[in-house]
């Protein structure tokens, strides 16, 4: 089952903005007949290089030095392991677990939310008991496979 489907009157192309069409095995936007594929269940609405038209759409919200930096499982992972490694990076992570009940401790549990950049789901545990439906985002999308893994 196509994972999307809770959430397909809130999600758009994000070349033109057009309307998707979601079946599934991947998605096709209405207005400009993009196909983005799925992997896993995860749709990858990444546009890439080849994609000049794409490209130029999404220009001011692209970044391909993280896309790149985390293409595939390994790196991804390494990324991930440094904040449990690393003293100091384990500090930064209870710090914005701490940020997040504190921001989250007071609120009523909400039916959606949204968390982007997700990564590889280090701070997803904290969210999760907040809402009924967390929707992850990443652009790195060995990221999103790593963070399934745990
Ligand atoms: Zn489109």
């Amino acid at each position: 089952m196509n994972n999307l489907q809770p959430i397909q009157n809130i999600i758009v192309c994000p070349a033109c903005r057009g309307e998707l069409h979601i079946e599934q095995n991947g998605i096709t936007c209405i207005g400009c007949k993009r196909v983005y594929p799925t992997h896993a269940n995860i749709p990858q609405f990444a546009i890439y290089k080849k994609d000049k038209a794409g490209l130029k759409a999404v220009a001011e919200i692209s970044n391909d030095n993280y896309e790149q930096r985390y293409e595939d499982f390994e790196k991804a992972k390494n990324y991930n392991l440094k904040y449990d490694r690393k003293p100091l990076k384990r500090l930064s992570t209870l710090r914005e677990y701490q940020i997040l009940q504190r921001l989250l401790g007071g609120r009523q549990h909400c039916a959606t939310m949204l968390e982007i950049p997700c990564g590889g789901g280090r701070i997803s545990p904290q969210l999760v008991n907040a809402t009924d439906m967390l929707i992850q985002a990443d652009v790195g999308l060995w990221q999103i496979f790593y963070g399934m893994t745990r």
